[in-house]
């Protein structure tokens, strides 16, 4: 590797931005044991290391066939369009790289001809881009849509079109061969390098075993970069979901299906607006819940389920009967159940009958699994996003599943990301996602934090719970924004809280103020950047993925220790999974994966050897609990103050 990154390797002769960092040769020289030997590899990778180069080359290097899998479609570019033509240029050894989407990016043929056929617009304004796409799309190389620049994002057209797996009938689909998936796993099936992210990644490893859903081939290592987000991508996809808009949708295709003998396409119309008729009472259970619930609850030891209780009711004769809810339940169910049986008798069904036939019946299944299921390692729960309400059983602990389905069948898995410890240990994110054996490596960053840093603590800050915290953290936030000159993201941990420190402080700056909401988030980061002094008031969205480099972003004041919400259904859930199970959740879970959180907050600040910041936590908890001092440890060593003049002083000295 030093022949490759040392001082006069190959890179130092071709990269125009090249700097000897001992970091990355350790973490590329980490990856390609790891390769060889055969073994999994987790690398906190300090920020500036070049922790890309540093998996890729000796990913080239085996000349097997390497999945790279990452969470943000920047940084899926950043290697597809930047990093790889740079190696293909310098590195003997020749390569192939395939940048994979989710299916639902590229167009289905099939679909395409059907709807050219069958209604699925729903204005004439849409006429002229379905026109356009129909023009497109027979001429595409890679039926990606992002060649259709024009195409409005949220075009309502495209669900009808795209090749998601649930509608696909694969290799029985007339257009199989002309398929872009097809051509997508082809072109994959010819390359060494295939990159993805984590969504792409974990519904292939969930449909490994059916044939209609896989997209990428076999594969010898996968290398996870920006890993901390595995866990909740994974879970996604080994649960199972029912939502309002998946039914609305079945019952969309059903009736776009072709089915040429009258009487059971009329018997198959009847059933489907029965379905839409239960489906709709069976919704209103669940309307006036919070954004977020948990539809179980439990009561001291024993498991007390309040899915029951809201389906079942007991008589006095202690038997049992259904409440409302129930009812719905079941008239929902025997209606999706009469639906199934009308689809099943048509005779001479066209092709797309088999993939609608499954999705009715995992449907059912799954209706039942979260509706009925008792297992104490889900969580089952609803959240309603605008006109949208989503049932969902999520596994509790990702471990078991992660191990058995990824960790025992790769040979290796590598794990990357700038935030991956706490306290120094990678414990934590072990066993969260059931990592039994691997090798570790923490790759130190190469900037200097103790000259381009400073850890402002504000002494006297009331509790976080005190009411007068808003008020105390108002007046610190202004006095430091006064000695940055605005030039500050102010991360929040929650909504209401940023609103409220947004009311305080904007009218007692001279400052640019923006905020979270106020436009798409590249829209709202694009202001920032071109804003001089702006001050951008956000909350969790902002805390990872956000690059800003340079003067424009000199400061970054957190209100307070990001502990996850424990009234979410899901932390919740894994809170008490771990009691339960003889663990101490706070210290076994809150702590670490807070000072995960916070580590990606400074992560905004200092983003290159050049760039100088100031960080602030006006949490006091950091230095008046036990656990503060986690915290503090898990930070790159830099300069702590207590004092607002050394900010002040900080700043002035770069004037
Ligand atoms: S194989 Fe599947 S995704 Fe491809 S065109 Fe046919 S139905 Fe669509």
């Amino acid at each position: 590797m030093e022949e490759i990154f040392g001082r006069n390797g190959l890179i130092a002769r071709h990269h125009p931005e090249y700097e000897y960092r001992p970091g990355q040769v350790a973490m590329a020289e980490g990856v390609a044991e790891a390769l060889d030997k055969r073994h999994h590899l987790l690398v906190e990778a300090g920020t500036g290391i070049g922790k890309t180069l540093a998996y890729l080359v000796p990913a080239v290097a085996t000349g097997r066939r390497v999945v790279i899998s990452t969470g943000t479609k920047n940084l899926q570019e950043q290697l597809f369009y930047k990093d790889i033509p740079f190696l293909q240029s310098i590195l003997p050894r020749k390569f192939r790289a395939t940048y994979l989407k989710g299916r639902s990016n590229y167009v289905c043929l099939h679909r395409l001809k059907r709807a050219e056929n069958t209604p699925v617009l729903e204005g004439l304004e849409e006429m002229d881009y379905f026109n356009m796409v129909s023009q497109w799309a027979y001429g595409s190389q890679t039926g990606d849509r992002a060649e259709l620049a024009e195409l409005p994002e949220n075009i309502s057209f495209w669900r009808h079109i795209d090749a998601r797996s649930d509608i696909c009938i694969g290799s029985k689909c007339p257009s199989f061969e002309q398929c872009f998936i097809t051509k997508a796993r082809q072109n994959a099936l010819e390359s060494e390098i295939i990159i993805v992210n984590h969504h792409l990644f974990f519904a292939d490893l969930a449909l490994r075993d059916k044939e209609w859903g896989q997209v990428l081939p076999d594969y010898c290592a996968v290398i996870f970069d920006e890993a901390h987000q595995i866990e909740d991508v994974a879970m996604q996809y080994f649960g199972a979901n029912v939502s309002n808009f998946q039914i609305d949708d079945l019952l969309g295709d059903i009736s776009r299906l072709v089915i040429n003998d009258v009487d059971a396409a009329r018997e198959v119309t009847k059933a489907s607006l029965r379905v839409a008729r239960m489906a709709e009472n069976f919704w209103l259970n669940f309307t006036d819940m919070d954004p977020r619930s948990s539809l179980t609850t439990f009561n001291g030891g024993g498991r007390f389920v309040l899915r029951k209780q809201m389906f079942q009711q007991k008589k006095r004769d202690g038997t049992e009967e259904n409440t409302v809810a129930g009812e719905r339940y079941v008239n929902f169910k025997t209606a999706l159940a009469r639906l199934l049986g009308a689809l099943q008798v048509v005779k001479d069904a066209p092709p797309e009958m088999e993939a609608i036939l499954r999705r009715v019946e995992q449907l059912r299944f799954d209706l039942d699994f979260i509706v009925l299921g008792d297992e104490e390692t889900f969580v089952y729960w609803c959240e309603r996003r605008g006109r949208g309400i989503f049932l969902q059983a999520t596994p509790i602990d990702a471990s078991g599943i992660l191990n058995d389905r990824l960790f025992s069948q790769i040979e290796t898995v590598v794990m990357t990301s700038a935030t991956l410890t706490s306290a120094g240990s990678f414990d934590f994110i072990k066993a969260r996602l059931g990592v039994s054996e691997s090798a570790e490596l923490i790759a130190e960053s190469n900037y200097d934090f103790k000259t381009q840093a400073l850890l402002y603590l504000p002494p006297k800050m009331p509790d976080p719970r005190d009411t007068t915290f808003a008020q105390a953290a108002a007046a610190e936030i202004i006095n430091i924004l006064n000695a940055s000159r605005g030039r500050a993201f102010v991360l929040c941990t929650s909504n209401s809280q940023m609103q409220a420190l947004r009311q305080l402080v904007e009218y007692k700056i001279d400052f640019p103020v923006l905020m979270q909401g106020e436009g798409s988030r590249s829209g709202i980061l694009d202001r920032f950047r071109i804003t001089p002094n702006a001050v951008l008031f956000a909350t969790a969205s902002f805390w990872q993925g956000v690059d800003v480099r340079g003067e424009a972003l000199s400061c970054v004041i957190i209100d307070k220790l990001p502990f996850a919400v424990p009234s979410d259904p899901v932390v919740a859930a894994r809170q008490r999974y771990i009691d339960n199970n003889g663990g101490n959740s706070f210290s076994d879970y809150s702590v670490p994966s807070a000072i995960i959180t916070l580590k990606q907050g400074l992560g905004r600040l200092i983003r290159s050897a050049t760039d100088r910041g100031v960080l602030s936590i006006l949490d006091p908890r950091i230095v008046t609990k036990n656990y503060g001092q986690s915290f503090l440890r898990s930070l790159p060593a830099c300069r702590i103050s207590r004092k607002i003049e050394d900010v002040e002083r900080f700043f002035s000295e770069e004037a």
